[in-house]
């Protein structure tokens, strides 16, 4: 674990997402009433928070990519989209933003990346770690297989399409990604359907994103199913099948508290999933129980609260506030920024908290860094009791399919007893909302759930082993 990425955690305790894709294509030719750029620049502004260290895009014109990549926010990166102007106007993008410190792959590690040989750009979510090829050469998850695809094209004359088939086949991990060799457009998810995929259409213009929310007033939104590879070209629109498999494992944690609150899975609105479960947690409470009110801890634990407060019928306040506009940049250059960053990030309205006894409700904990911190400002301001929620049951085992919850050895409930976390955190009490109830509020569809990270039950074969990326897990 890089420098970074320690401090990373040490000022925000939320496991991440690795990365959100973007990208679209025009089948009537470049379109004269949007920009597909721009289209791209909103959409991928939209999924910002699956990944707030790099972004980028290709924009295809027929002749060639105009291609850019660069770490920070897609503002930055875009230049708050003065920077699209320098795109020849294009009918096919691909579009990417991606969590990953800066120790950890920097520019290179950005996507979409480029096959060397046959020029086709591939935006990929999913597990990305770095790693050392057998010539010694660090590349990520999604190198290693534009590597794979590039090479399978030249060696065996294949099209992108059959070759990215080809070596999709061969994998077992979790991903959703988008490619395109400037003729179509492809967009797959893995077989288990880890991380979601939509389309959407407007016209002659398909849009494939992480999320549907980033699409806007768009209507007409399928989602990619689980095994399913999507090519949109000049024939239409085709769909060929990676492979089945009986167990569908979508992450409990997207639902849970990584996607935004409008985005719809399987026709689930989020905010209301989130609610759903605010309200399975306070059903698990002692009869009797009876606290002043009720704090969600910006932004994702909000919604949680408000369903946890309507259930207890105690009142909901905004006694927590996050600053935005302390940015993880300055943190990170700042000298003391273990101290600072989270004393900074939250405050604490004192007037609300003073004398009264607090439910405070988060949407996870996996270090309890920030948790600890809140308290104790929670604490300092009068609190007469504090209870921590934490609606997603403990973490106890790492991902492999695309979520960094950092290092498994310091995950506070793999470290610590029950006791001892409500001894370290400072709480009056603590509870989390159980997988079962975890579950219930999601309901997924599909009947498959991934909860690997709570319980250890991975849904891919192999998963356990050492599992440093996808290559690792190479069928055959
Ligand atoms: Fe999501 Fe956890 Fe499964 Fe990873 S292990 S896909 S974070 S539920
Ligand atoms: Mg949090």
């Amino acid at each position: 674990m890089s420098m970074e990425r320690e401090d990373f955690f040490e000022y925000d305790d939320t496991p991440r997402e690795e990365c959100g894709v973007f990208s679209t294509i025009s089948l009537s030719g470049v379109p004269k009433d949007i920009n597909l750029a721009t289209e791209t620049y909103i959409g991928l502004s939209n999924l910002q928070h699956r990944g707030e260290d790099a972004a980028g895009m290709g924009v295809y014109n027929g002749l060639f990519w105009g291609h850019t990549k660069e770490q920070g926010l897609v503002s930055s990166v875009f230049d708050e989209g003065k920077y699209l102007n320098g795109f020849a106007p294009g009918y096919i993008t691909v579009g990417h933003v991606r969590y990953g410190t800066a120790g950890e792959g920097g520019f290179e590690a950005a996507h979409p990346h480029k096959g060397d040989k046959h020029g086709f750009l591939l935006s990929l979510n999913g597990h990305n770690r770095q790693m050392e090829d057998h010539t010694g050469s660090k590349k990520t998850d999604t190198e290693m297989l534009v590597k794979h695809v590039d090479e399978r094209m030249t060696e065996s004359a294949e099209n992108l399409e059959d070759a990215l088939l080809h070596v999709l086949r061969k994998l077992n991990g979790g991903y959703s990604l988008t490619a395109s060799d400037g003729k179509s457009l492809i967009g797959a998810r893995d077989p288990w359907g880890f991380r979601p995929l939509c389309l959407g259409r407007k016209g002659d213009v398909y849009f494939f994103s992480s999320e549907d929310s980033a699409l806007g007033d768009i209507d007409d939104v399928v989602e990619v199913a689980p095994g399913e590879m999507v090519i949109i070209g000049p024939n239409g629109v085709r769909s060929e099948l990676i492979y089945a498999v009986d167990n569908p494992s979508f992450c409990a944690m997207e639902e849970s508290y990584i996607a935004r609150p409008d985005t719809t899975f399987e026709g689930r609105n989020v905010q209301q999933t989130r609610m759903r479960k605010g309200r399975l947690m306070a059903q698990q409470e002692v009869p009797g129980f009876a606290p002043d009110i009720v704090i969600g801890v910006p932004e994702s634990g909000l919604d949680d609260a408000v369903g946890y407060a309507e259930e207890m019928n105690v009142p909901l306040r905004r006694a927590l506030l996050k600053n935005p506009y302390i940015s993880r940049t300055f943190i990170k250059s700042s000298q003391e920024k273990r101290e600072i960053a989270a004393e900074q990030k939250i405050r604490v309205v004192k007037q609300e908290v003073v004398g009264k006894h607090l439910v405070i409700v988060d949407d996870s904990m996996v270090r309890g860094t920030v948790g600890r911190v809140v308290i104790r400002k929670l604490r300092n301001a009068g609190a007469a009791s504090i209870h921590l929620r934490i609606m997603f049951p403990p973490h106890r085992h790492p991902c492999f399919y695309g979520i960094d919850t950092g290092d498994s050895s310091q995950l506070l409930a793999n470290r610590m007893s029950h006791q001892e976390m409500v001894d370290y955190l400072g709480v009056d009490s603590l509870m989390f909302i159980t997988p079962e109830n975890l579950r219930e509020a999601i309901s997924p569809k599909l009947g498959g759930l991934c909860m690997a990270c709570v319980t250890g039950e991975y849904p891919t074969e192999m998963a356990t082993i050492s599992a440093e990326s996808l290559f690792a897990r190479v069928r055959d």
